[in-house]
C-alpha cells in the first residue's frame, strides 16, 4: 500500500486553518487592492462613495481599513434598525452553527424554525399567514403574483388586471417593479415592461378616484416613499387611500420594506393611522434580518394567502432553517428593544435639532420626516445631495442623497442619544460652512 502525503481535505484543523487565512486575507487587504478588485471583476452598477473599505461594524460605527470610525446614518437603507451585528442575533447565529443546525432544506422538508417565525411575525403583526422571501423586491413581487390571483379567481376580473401604483415609488428592481421608478438612468433600455400598471401622482386622492376602475385590482403603496425622497402624503390620504380602495373592491398593498419595523415611530408606517388603514397585503424586509442577510416577505389574512397553493410560488432559499433563525432572533430584539418607541423618542430630538440647523443655513429648503425616517431637502441652487454627501463622509457620516436634492438620515434607532448627537453635530458643521 502506497502512503499518502496530502493532507485529508476534510481534515477539520487544515479546514480550520483555510478558513482563517481566508477570513484575514479579506479584513487585511489593503484598501487600494479591494477597491481595484471591485473595480476590475465586480459588475459597475454602484458607484463608491470611498475607496476606503469596511471591515468592522458594531451598532451605529463603522470601521475603515484605514482606521476610521463613520457613523452609518442611513442603517444599510434601514436594514440595521437594530444596529449591526445586534449581539442577540449573532448569539443565536453561534448556536445554530455550532449545533449543525441545517441552514437550507428544499422547502418540502419541514423545519422548525420556520415555524417559529412564522408564529413570531404574525403575531406582532396580527396577520393569519407569513409568505417567506429573500431580498425585500421580492415582497411587492409576491404581492403583485397574489394580487393578480385574487384578481383573476376571487373578483373574476374580465381582461386586463390593473394595479395601481404613484409617482416616486420605489419597490426594487426587477423587472415588474423597474417601471414604477421615474429615474430615466434605472428605466433606459430595459423596457419592454410588464403591462398592468398605472401611475399616479402620490398623494392626490382626486387623480387616485379618477383612475381606480372595473379592472383595478390593487393599490400598491409606501406610506411614506424613502428612496423617493422621504416623501409624506397629505393628513387623511392614506384612510382615504384605504376607504376607496374597499368601495371599489380593490385590495390595498402596503410596500414596509424602508418604512417597518420601528423606524417611524410604529412598528409599521400604517398604524400612524389607525386598523381601517391596515393593509390587505403588508410587505416587509431589511431589519427583518437585523442586517444578517436577505429576509423578506409578506403578510396576509387566510383566505387571501389561502390563494397561494403547493407549486404557485416559492424559492430555495426563502423561508431556509438559517433565514428564519435569523428572522426570529431579529424579531425577538425588535420587541426587547422596543424599537418604535425609541424611533419615536430619539426623532423627536433629532427632528427638532436638525429644523433649528435648517433654519439657520442657507441652502436647507425643508426638513421633514416621521420618527427617524428623515428628510433634509436642499435648495436647488447650491452644491446637489451628493455633494453634501461627500463632505459629509469626510467628517465621518454617511447619509444619502436620493433624487439628487434629498439627503437621508435614517440612523439604527439603537444609537445612543449621545451618538445621535454626534452625527447630528457633523450635520450642523457641514451646513454652517
Ligand atoms: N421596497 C421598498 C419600499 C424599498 O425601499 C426597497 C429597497 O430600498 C425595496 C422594496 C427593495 O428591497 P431590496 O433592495 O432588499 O430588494
Amino acid at each position: 500500500m502506497t502512503k499518502t502525503t496530502t493532507k485529508n481535505r476534510t481534515d477539520p484543523v487544515a479546514i480550520q486553518e483555510i478558513a482563517e487565512k481566508l477570513y484575514l486575507e479579506g479584513i487585511n487587504l489593503p484598501a487600494d487592492e479591494a477597491i481595484e478588485l471591485i473595480n476590475l471583476h465586480v459588475a459597475n452598477n454602484y458607484s463608491l462613495l470611498t475607496d476606503d473599505p469596511i471591515v468592522r461594524a458594531e451598532g451605529p460605527w463603522l470601521h475603515t481599513r484605514r482606521g476610521r470610525r463613520i457613523f452609518d446614518g442611513v442603517s444599510a437603507y434601514s436594514a440595521i434598525n437594530l444596529g449591526h451585528n445586534h449581539p442577540l442575533v449573532r448569539d443565536m447565529l453561534f448556536h445554530f452553527l455550532s449545533h449543525h443546525s441545517p441552514t437550507v432544506l428544499g422547502r418540502f422538508m419541514p423545519d422548525p424554525f420556520l415555524g417559529l417565525l412564522g408564529k413570531k411575525i404574525t403575531g406582532m403583526t396580527g396577520y393569519d399567514r407569513f409568505l417567506p422571501a429573500n431580498g425585500g423586491v421580492e415582497a411587492p413581487e409576491a404581492a403583485i403574483k397574489l394580487a393578480r390571483r385574487w384578481g383573476h379567481r376571487v373578483k373574476k376580473v374580465r381582461g386586463m388586471p390593473e394595479i395601481i401604483f404613484f409617482s416616486g415609488c420605489f419597490h426594487g428592481r426587477t423587472l415588474t417593479v423597474t417601471q414604477c421608478l421615474g429615474e430615466e438612468v434605472a428605466l433606459d433600455g430595459f423596457d419592454p415592461f410588464i403591462p398592468g400598471f398605472i401611475r399616479v401622482p402620490f398623494g392626490d386622492i382626486d387623480a387616485l378616484k379618477k383612475t381606480v376602475g372595473k379592472n383595478t385590482i390593487a393599490i400598491l403603496i409606501e406610506p411614506i416613499q424613502g428612496e423617493g425622497g422621504i416623501n409624506i402624503p397629505p393628513d387623511g390620504y392614506l384612510l382615504e387611500v384605504s376607504r376607496l380602495a374597499k368601495k371599489h373592491n380593490v385590495l390595498v398593498i402596503y410596500d414596509e420594506v424602508q418604512t417597518g419595523w420601528g423606524r417611524t415611530g410604529k412598528l409599521f408606517a400604517w398604524e400612524h393611522d389607525g386598523e381601517e388603514t391596515r393593509p390587505d397585503i403588508l410587505c416587509v424586509g431589511k431589519s427583518l434580518s437585523a442586517g444578517f442577510g436577505p429576509v423578506a416577505g409578506i403578510l396576509a389574512r387566510n383566505e387571501l394567502m389561502g390563494l397561494f397553493d403547493p407549486g404557485s410560488h416559492g424559492s430555495t432559499f426563502g423561508g431556509s432553517p438559517l433565514a428564519s433563525a435569523i428572522g426570529l432572533a431579529a424579531l425577538t430584539a425588535i420587541e426587547i428593544e422596543d424599537l418604535p418607541a425609541q424611533a419615536r423618542d430619539k426623532g423627536e430630538r433629532v427632528m427638532a435639532r436638525l429644523r433649528e440647523i435648517a433654519g439657520r443655513s442657507r441652502h436647507i429648503r425643508e426638513v421633514r420626516g416621521k420618527g427617524l425616517m428623515t428628510g433634509i431637502e436642499l435648495k436647488e441652487d447650491g452644491p446637489d445631495g451628493h455633494d453634501f454627501a461627500v463632505r459629509l463622509y469626510e467628517e465621518g457620516l454617511i447619509l444619502k442623497d436620493t433624487h439628487r436634492w434629498v439627503l437621508r438620515f435614517t440612523p439604527p434607532i439603537v444609537s445612543s442619544v449621545e451618538d445621535l448627537d454626534t452625527a447630528v453635530g457633523m450635520i450642523e458643521k457641514v451646513f454652517a460652512s
